[in-house]
C-alpha cells in the first residue's frame, strides 16, 4: 500500500506482481480512492472479465462501509442496450455501430418520433429513486439493469451513463480507456480530465497483448466475397477506368491466395515491402497514386452504403467500406511498428501486426497515475518497457501470502516435448503418457493436464481411456457456457481429470479452491511457436529493447507456466503438486525458484500428499 501511495502522491506509476490471496484489490483501490477523494482526482478500474468487475464493486462495498462513495461498474452496449432483446438484428453490432444506431434512435425520441422505448422512458421518468438505489447499494451492472427494469423499464446504459458524473470510482473493461474514441466519451461522461485520472489495470498481464490486438487487423478471402456480393447490390459501381467493385475485391482475393501460396511456412509468413502495392498497380496497370485514388472511391461507395443502413435504422455496417480502410491502413501504417503478414489455412488472410503495444497504452502517460496488478507479471521491467511506462516506475514483487511448503514444482529429467526429439525419438510420447499414467492411477485427486497447445493435447487424449476416471476436455471453440458447464463437472468430482491448454481459459481465468485440485501436470513448456509474427516481435524488441528472446519468448512462456500451476492455491488452506513434464524447465529455475529436478516423482508427490493429508 505504501508504494501505492508513493506512486499517487508524485504522479506516478507502480507495476506490482502478488499472488492470489494477497487482496490485489482491496490493496489498489482503498489507496486509489483514498487519494481520489482528499484530491479531487477520480478512479477508473479496468478488469478483463465481467467477474473481476464484480469483485471491484464487492471490494467497493466494504471500502463504502467505512467512508461513503460512490463507485458503479460500466458495460458495452452489447451488454446493457435493452433494445438488442427486441431487435436480435442489431445484436451482432460493434460498439461502434451501435453508438451510431442508439443515437439515432435517441434523437429521432427527442424529435417525437418513434425512436428507443427505454429512452422515452428514462425521458419520461423521474429516476431519482434509481440513482437513491444506487449510491445506497452499489449495485453490479447486471443488478443495476434489473433495478432499471423494475423502474419503469428505463434504458440501463443511458441511465447508468447519467449518474457516471457523481461517482469517485468506475469499473470498465479496458476497452473504455484503450479505446481513443470511447475514453473520449466516458472521461466526460464522468467530468474528469484524463490528468485527473488515476488507472488502475487488473490482470495487467494481458495488457500487452491485448493492446496488440486492437490495434491490429485483417482482410481475409472471406471477408472479401461478402464486399463483392455487397458491390454487387448496389448495382456493383466502377472504381477505375471498366474496373468495377466486385471484380478488384476478386483480383485482390485472388492475390491473397497467390501471396499466402508464395510466402506462408506453418501458418503465416512475412509480406515483402511494397508487395501488395506492387501488385494492385500491376494489375490496374497503373501507377500508386491510381492505387490511393481507386481505394479513396471504394471508401466514398462503403461510405455511402453505411449512411443509407443507417438511415433504415439498421447497423451501418459496409463490407466495401472495411475493406478500403485495410488497404489504406496497409499502404500508410509506419513499417517499424507494424508487421505486414499473410496468413494461411481455408481462409487466408492478410494481417496488418501490431508491435508495439505501447501505441496503445502510451495514453496512461497522460494520467495522474497508473497501477497494475497481477499475479504473474514477472519480468516486471519487461512490462514496463513493453506498455511504455517511464524507467522510474516502481516494479515491486509482493511474496505468496501462502505458505510455501502448500505446494511443490516437480519436473523430472530425459523428458521434453521439443519439436525436433518429438520427431526423432518415437518414445518420448509413449514414455511421458506412462508417467502422466503413473501419477492419474497413483493419486486419485482431481488433475488437470496442461499442454501448450490443443494439437499436443489431441496427441494424449487417449490417455483418457485407461484411467478409469471421469476425463474432461477443454476443446477450440467452446462457448463460455459449454466451458463452464464441462468445469462445474469437472469440480464435481474427488478424482476427475481434465485436459487443458495453457494459455486458455481453464488456466487463466478459473478458480480451483480446496480440493477441486490437486495435481497439475504440464505437459510440455508452452514456448510460443517460431512463426513469422512471433519472429518479428522478436526482432521489434532486439532492437527496441536489446532483449527479443527474453521479453518474447521467456516472459510469456514462464507467465502461461505460473498461470497453469496458480490453479492449485487459491486459498491459504489449499495444497497442491505441480508436475512440469520437460526437463528444458532448467532455463527458468531462476524465474519459478521453487521448481525441482526430480528422480523419482512418484515418491516426492506420495510423500508431499502423505504429510498433508
Ligand atoms: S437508448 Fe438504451 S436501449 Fe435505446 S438504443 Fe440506446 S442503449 Fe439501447
Amino acid at each position: 500500500m505504501e508504494h501505492i501511495q508513493d506512486a499517487l502522491a508524485n504522479k506516478g506509476h507502480v507495476v506490482a506482481e502478488s499472488g492470489t490471496g494477497s487482496g490485489k484489490t482491496i490493496c489498489s483501490l482503498a489507496p486509489a480512492l483514498e487519494f481520489a477523494l482528499r484530491k479531487k482526482k477520480k478512479v477508473l478500474y479496468l478488469t478483463r472479465t465481467n467477474s473481476q468487475q464484480k469483485q471491484v464493486i464487492i471490494e467497493l462495498r466494504k471500502v463504502n462501509e467505512k467512508k461513503k462513495v460512490f463507485g458503479l461498474g460500466l458495460q458495452g452496449r452489447q451488454n446493457t442496450c435493452r433494445l438488442l432483446e427486441d431487435r436480435p438484428d442489431l445484436r451482432s453490432g460493434s460498439a461502434e455501430e451501435l453508438s451510431k444506431v442508439c443515437g439515432d434512435l435517441k434523437k429521432l425520441t427527442l424529435d417525437g418520433g418513434k425512436g428507443c422505448k427505454y429512452y422515452a422512458n428514462l425521458l419520461d421518468r423521474e429516476t431519482a429513486r434509481i440513482r437513491k438505489h444506487a449510491v445506497k447499494a452499489l449495485p453490479t451492472v447486471e443488478e443495476f439493469a434489473d433495478l432499471c427494469g423494475k423502474e419503469g423499464n428505463v434504458c440501463p446504459y443511458e441511465a447508468n451513463k447519467a449518474l457516471l458524473r457523481e461517482t469517485a470510482v468506475v469499473t470498465a473493461p479496458y476497452v473504455y480507456f484503450f479505446s481513443p474514441m470511447i475514453r473520449r466519451s466516458l472521461l466526460d461522461w464522468m467530468g474528469v480530465h484524463i490528468s485527473d485520472l488515476v488507472v488502475i489495470v487488473d490482470e495487467a498481464h494481458n495488457l500487452a497483448d491485448y493492446a496488440r490486438e486492437l490495434k491490429s487487423w485483417d482482410l481475409s478471402v472471406r471477408a472479401l466475397e461478402l464486399a463483392a456480393l455487397e458491390a454487387r447490390e448496389i448495382g456493383d459501381p466502377k472504381l477505375h477506368e471498366d474496373m468495377h467493385i466486385s471484380e478488384f475485391c476478386h483480383m485482390l482475393s485472388g492475390m491473397i491466395k497467390a501471396i499466402a501460396g508464395e510466402y506462408v511456412i506453418d501458418e503465416d509468413g512475412l509480406v515483402p515491402p511494397k508487395e501488395v502495392e506492387t501488385r494492385v498497380m500491376s494489375y490496374i496497370t497503373g501507377t500508386s497514386r491510381d492505387v490511393k485514388v481507386l481505394v479513396g472511391n471504394m471508401v466514398t461507395h462503403g461510405d455511402i452504403i453505411r449512411e443509407r443502413k443507417r438511415k433504415r435504422g439498421k447497423l451501418p455496417r459496409s463490407h466495401i467500406f472495411k475493406t478500403a480502410l485495410f488497404l489504406q491502413d496497409w499502404m500508410m501504417l509506419e513499417e517499424s511498428e507494424y508487421a505486414k503478414l499473410v496468413i494461411g489455412g481455408d481462409n487466408p488472410c492478410l494481417e496488418t501486426y501490431c508491435l508495439n503495444p505501447a501505441v496503445t497504452t502510451d495514453v496512461l502517460n497522460e494520467c495522474h497515475s497508473s497501477i497494475h496488478l497481477s499475479g504473474t507479471l514477472a519480468p516486471l521491467i519487461e512490462y514496463r518497457d513493453s506498455i511504455g511506462l517511464p524507467e522510474e516506475t516502481m516494479c515491486i514483487s509482493l511474496p505468496s501470502p501462502f505458505p510455501k511448503e502448500n505446494r511443490i514444482i516437480l519436473y523430472p529429467e530425459g523428458i521434453t516435448t521439443r519439436y525436433e526429439t518429438l520427431a526423432r525419438d518415437k518414445d518420448m510420447v509413449p514414455r511421458m503418457k506412462g508417467i502422466i499414467n503413473d501419477v492419474l492411477t497413483r493419486f486419485r485427486r482431481n488433475t488437470i493436464l496442461f499442454f501448450p497447445s490443443f494439437s499436443l493435447l489431441a496427441q494424449f487424449s487417449d490417455i483418457s481411456e485407461g484411467t478409469g476416471r471421469d476425463c474432461y476436455f477443454e476443446e477450440q471453440g467452446m462457448t463460455q457456457e459449454e466451458l463452464m458447464a464441462t468445469v462445474h463437472d469437472f469440480k464435481l468430482g474427488d478424482c476427475s481429470v481434465m485436459f487443458a491448454v495453457m494459455g486458455g481459459r481453464i488456466s487463466e481465468g478459473i478458480d480451483f479452491p480446496d480440493r477441486e485440485l490437486e495435481i497439475a501436470v504440464l505437459v510440455g513448456i508452452p514456448f510460443p511457436k517460431p512463426t513469422a509474427r512471433q519472429r518479428s516481435l522478436l526482432n521489434y524488441y532486439d532492437v527496441k529493447f536489446g532483449k527479443g528472446w527474453e521479453y518474447t519468448v521467456k516472459a510469456p512462456t514462464v507467465r502461461k507456466m505460473m498461470q497453469s500451476i496458480g490453479r492449485l492455491l487459491r486459498r491459504e488452506s489449499d495444497r497442491g503438486a505441480a508436475l512440469i513434464l520437460d526437463q528444458r524447465m532448467v532455463q527458468f529455475k531462476a524465474d519459478v525458484p521453487e521448481a525441482k529436478l526430480s528422480a523419482d516423482i512418484l515418491s516426492e508427490i506420495d510423500g508431499f500428499f502423505n504429510i498433508s493429508d
